[in-house]
């Protein structure tokens, strides 16, 4: 089959590689859909602690299930599916207490699997036994399907920021991940929305496709201070800073309300992970800090359902498509921020 290999750092390669073989317990999926994330674009340049090369790439997939282990029960050839791509032990600590996204002995397809850049990919027995394959609602397609995996992400990053109904929400960043969080804040029940992206181009796009509350460029306008005013000086209720800036976590500080939530649910360069804020305003302030990242199987579950619902859309989300030798092109238009999601299909 064919297959993207990342041999090493920034080395990768269309090649013709076996298609894998299956124990009893394994599902083997036709990939039909696979997006570029930003983990992705990371791990081109730098690689991974848990990843050894040679490794198929590409956790943001669905497909067709094509064989089914004998002992697998509960999924059939033909069935259309999304693969959650976090593979929690469900025995840890943490599994056990229902924080799937910190197990300590976490595997990941795309990681420590081989993923879907490729034709067909194998789903490991974990993944089948703890909930990963789940079934694609009949309205969506595979592309939409696939995208039900950064949805997952900012469901976990939202159940964390504990918003709901009246919250007054500001998110920064109006990436793909931005844009999503917006739709959900909305979906929960928030009362308002406001928007800081520094891109004119994509404030412009999010603004038509997510309809936030109020959109701000903080490159035009003060954004602390106008986030004050459409708040009656009270600070927003939560805060996403959905974007890899210091600069918009330290800002999220001044514009937190008492009590507030902010989740700095994007990771910030490797090379620059520190921030500077004054400790007082989170004294007087008694606000939290969270962070979240990934998401458990039963988050790519509710996606695929809100997707299916039309509650979050995300088909508009996708810029371009490209096919699997082109996989390069794909990293870097993601990368240069001219696209959105950019969808491979192998
Ligand atoms: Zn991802
Ligand atoms: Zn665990």
């Amino acid at each position: 089959m064919r297959a993207a290999v990342l041999k090493g750092i920034e080395n990768l390669e269309i090649e013709d590689v076996f298609r894998p073989t299956l124990s009893s317990e394994e599902i083997l999926i036709k990939v039909k859909a696979c997006s570029i994330c930003g983990t992705d674009i990371r791990v081109y340049h730098h690689g991974h602690k848990h990843m050894r090369f040679p490794r198929i790439i590409g956790h943001e997939l669905s497909g067709e299930i094509v064989e089914v282990g004998k002992r697998v029960k509960g999924h059939k050839v033909g069935e259309r599916v999304a693969v959650a791509p976090a593979i929690p032990c469900e025995r840890c600590y943490y599994c056990r207490r229902g924080m799937q996204s910190m197990c300590i002995n976490l595997t990941a397809i795309g990681y420590h699997y081989d993923g879907g850049f490729a034709e067909f990919m194998r789903v490991p027995e974990d993944a089948v036994r703890n909930g990963c394959v789940n079934s694609i609602p009949s309205n969506l397609s595979f592309e939409e399907a696939a995208l039900a995996e950064p949805l997952a992400c900012a469901i976990n990053g939202q159940e964390l920021s504990g918003i709901g109904l009246g919250d007054i929400v500001v998110v920064a960043g109006a990436g793909p991940l931005g844009c999503i969080h917006l739709q959900l804040a909305k979906a929960k029940g928030a009362a308002k929305t406001i928007l800081v992206e520094l891109s004119r181009e994509r404030l412009e796009f999010a603004r038509e496709f997510a309809a936030p509350d109020v959109a701000i460029n903080p490159s035009l306008e003060d954004a602390v201070k106008r986030v004050k005013e459409e708040t009656g000086q009270r600070g927003a209720d939560k805060i996403i800073v959905a974007c890899s800036s210091g600069k918009a976590q330290e800002d999220s500080l001044q514009m937190i309300s008492p009590r507030g939530i902010i989740n700095f649910f994007g990771g910030l360069p490797l090379d620059k992970p520190f921030i500077k804020f004054n400790s007082n305003l989170v004294h007087y302030g008694e606000f939290y800090v969270v962070g979240t990242h990934g998401s458990a199987p039963h988050h790519n579950e509710l996606a695929l359902n809100l997707i299916s619902q039309g509650k979050v859309k995300v088909k508009e989300l996708i810029s371009h498509h490209l096919p699997l030798k082109k996989l390069k092109e794909g990293l870097h238009l993601a990368e240069s921020g001219k696209g959105m999601k950019v969808l491979i299909t192998p």
